[in-house]
């Protein structure tokens, strides 16, 4: 039996996506064995960025500053906003250096097996911002799920007026796919989404 506060940092611990009591008791257990090097950084980070990480106002980025870093940066595009589900899909898009433009992060989809509804997402604040008329294109970058797709869809309807170019994501084959290991889904889009060489 662990003493009570190693007991304390396996239950917060056991609390993160992705690991259980037993990997929690595991990550627990090699910390306080690295705890120059591993337990008293990451200590120190945690409390560093609790103390100083919120939502951007404008876009739902998170970030130490508000409005965020993408928000002021003077050199990215500010005609097209795209949006995205989650903060870790923003990352994903900054990692591959994919897009330059502002984005928009919704903080989830509607769902009605869930009970999210409109009220719930960070919708309200993105029609002014389209609406703004700096803005020439929003990109629906929501995943391709049947509720990313169904509030893609429900963004459409709402962004109609604001007088800006809407588009989506492509689907189809991945790069470096093959053919013969793609589900029928994204072969029957891939072959309706086609493009003229
Ligand atoms: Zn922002």
């Amino acid at each position: 039996m662990a003493a009570a506060d190693v007991e304390r940092l396996i239950r917060q611990l056991a609390k993160l996506p992705g690991l259980g009591p037993r990997s929690a008791r595991r990550v627990a257990l090699h910390m306080i064995q690295q705890k120059e090097t591993v337990m008293r950084p990451l200590a120190e980070a945690l409390a560093e960025t609790a103390e100083s990480v919120g939502v951007c106002s404008q876009c739902g980025n998170i970030d130490t500053t508000d409005p965020c870093e993408i928000c002021t940066d003077p050199r990215r595009d500010v005609t097209s906003i795209c949006v995205v589900e989650q903060v870790g899909d923003l990352w994903a898009l900054e990692r591959a250096s994919a897009f330059r433009g502002r984005y928009h992060v919704l903080g989830g989809v509607l769902s009605a097996l869930d009970g999210i509804t409109p009220e719930d997402l960070n919708i309200e604040n993105l029609i002014p911002r389209a609406a703004s008329g700096a803005v020439s294109e929003i990109i629906l970058a929501t995943n391709a799920t049947v509720d990313g797709q169904t509030t893609a869809h429900y963004l459409t309807e709402r962004l109609e007026g604001c007088n800006v170019a809407i588009t989506r994501l492509a689907r189809g084959v991945p790069v470096g796919g093959e053919l013969d290991y793609l589900d029928d889904g994204t072969l029957i889009t891939a072959l309706a989404s086609r493009k003229e060489l």
